[in-house]
Formats: structure tokens, C-alpha cells, sequence
């Protein structure tokens, strides 16, 4: 049975004192929810606020992105060594917008999970299709690659999958929890490929406008093990309504 995963990406969205305002609103909304795992992903300078903040709680935090060298001549970037030293746990791999608008590689991907694992975070890594990949027929072929690539010569123990199909991020549009379940199933099965019966505990969330009124149905899918939430994760109490979508 896979324990259900609720993460939060804020992108660049929330000063240190509106990040601490959102925690002195939200832990009491969910301070009595055992049986998901919550992290939530602020921007990096909130992180260390955002992680005192959220000590002894429920509630874990992540960074949204790291570079992949220890250290160096690497202007603007935080390393894995970084984020853990601040008490934080997990990192984001590969969102779309890393993708698309820092013109990320699934080669550079692979390294930064790689650091990332080896440092000792644990990593959210997201594969996503564009709509016109979608209607050219080759989500299969996008997704395969993305994790092939992405995730070569990885070990599976600390991945957490988001499929975040790039259509339905920050759109309003949600995948169908058909749709979805399709192409969990289908990751599901490529993770297989790769890691064997291993796949079969790997966490694989959904994101693309997820909001409380469309999680429960997501959530009933098989292969649906969460969800990475944007937009709706930036109001205290509409993301405590996610987190609980039972
Ligand atoms: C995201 O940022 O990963 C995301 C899914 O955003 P939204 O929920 O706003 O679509």
C-alpha cells in the first residue's frame, strides 16, 4: 500500500514573512492528518524559515531545484549540500518550467538527481508531455524518454515521480483522472522496466490544476499516489482541503 504524498510547489511565489504567515494558518488546518505524507516547496530563501517553522510537525519541507556540482564558480545556484545543511529533506528535479523556460536537458536532469540522491536528499523528479506532443501521439515516447534518460543509472530507493503533463500546469485545464491513470499506468510500467518489482512502491503523483474539488476523483485511481499542486497550494486553506481529500 502506497502512503498518499501531497506536495506543494510554490514557484516563485511568497516573501519570508508571507511564507510565515501561511504556516501559522495552515499547520493547525492539518496538524491531525497521519496518514499522508505533506511537503511543501517554497522558494529558496524561505526555506530555513519554513523549516523552523514546520519542526516537529507534519508538514516537511523541499527545495524546488538545485545545481549538480558541490561547490564552485556557479553565480546564482545552491547545491544539495545547501538544502540539506538547512534541514531540508527533499528537492524538485526537472519541473516543467526548469525545462522549458532554463532549457533544462534530461542529461542535466540525470546529473542533478544524481547529486541530489548522493548528498543524501530525497528527489521529486517531473515528466511531463506538451500538448502538441500529446496530439501528435507521443506521450509514450516523451515520457519514456524522460525517464530513461532522466533517471539512468539511478537507483530507486528516495524518488518520488510527479507526472505533470505541461498542458494542464497553471492552465485551469486538469487532466481527466482517466487520462491520468493512463499515463501513471504507463510510467508505472516503464519504472518497472527499471527498477523491477521495486516500481511497485514508487509514490507517482499527478499535477496540473489540481484544487479540492478535483483530488478526490484523481486520488481514487490506482496509480495515483498524489498530487504536486501549484496554484491551489499558495492559499492556506484551499491546499489543507487537498491534503485532505479523504
Ligand atoms: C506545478 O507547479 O507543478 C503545478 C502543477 O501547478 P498548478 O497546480 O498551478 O497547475
Amino acid at each position: 500500500m502506497r502512503r498518499p504524498f501531497i506536495s506543494a510547489n510554490w514557484k516563485m511565489y511568497k516573501t519570508i514573512k508571507q511564507t510565515a504567515e501561511f504556516f501559522k494558518e495552515f499547520l493547525p488546518l492539518v496538524k491531525d492528518v497521519k496518514d499522508v505524507d505533506i511537503v511543501i516547496a517554497p522558494p529558496a530563501l524561505s526555506i530555513p524559515k519554513a523549516v523552523e517553522l514546520t519542526k516537529g510537525s507534519n508538514v516537511e519541507i523541499s527545495a524546488q531545484n538545485l545545481y549538480f556540482e558541490k561547490e564552485g564558480a556557479f553565480t546564482g545556484e545552491i547545491s544539495a549540500d545547501m538544502i540539506l545543511e538547512a534541514g531540508c529533506p527533499y528537492t524538485i528535479v526537472g519541473h516543467s518550467e526548469r525545462r522549458q523556460y532554463f532549457n533544462e536537458s534530461d542529461e542535466f536532469l540525470n546529473k542533478k538527481t544524481k547529486a541530489a540522491l548522493a548528498a543524501g536528499l530525497k528527489v521529486i523528479f517531473c515528466i511531463g508531455e506538451t500538448l502538441s506532443e500529446r496530439e501528435g501521439g507521443k506521450i509514450e515516447e516523451v515520457l519514456g524518454r524522460q525517464l530513461t534518460e532522466g533517471l539512468k543509472d539511478i537507483s530507486a530507493d528516495k524518488l518520488v515521480i510527479a507526472y505533470e503533463p505541461v498542458w494542464a500546469i497553471g492552465t485551469g485545464v486538469t487532466a481527466s483522472p482517466e487520462q491520468a491513470q493512463d499515463a501513471h499506468a504507463f510510467v508505472r510500467g516503464k519504472l518497472k522496466a527499471l527498477y523491477g518489482v521495486k516500481a511497485d512502491d514508487l509514490r507517482i503523483l499527478y499535477g496540473g490544476s489540481v484544487k479540492p474539488n478535483n483530488v478526490k476523483e484523481l486520488m481514487s485511481k490506482p496509480d495515483v499516489d498524489g498530487a504536486l499542486v501549484g496554484g491551489a497550494s499558495l492559499k492556506a486553506d484551499s491546499f489543507s482541503q487537498i491534503v485532505k481529500f479523504k
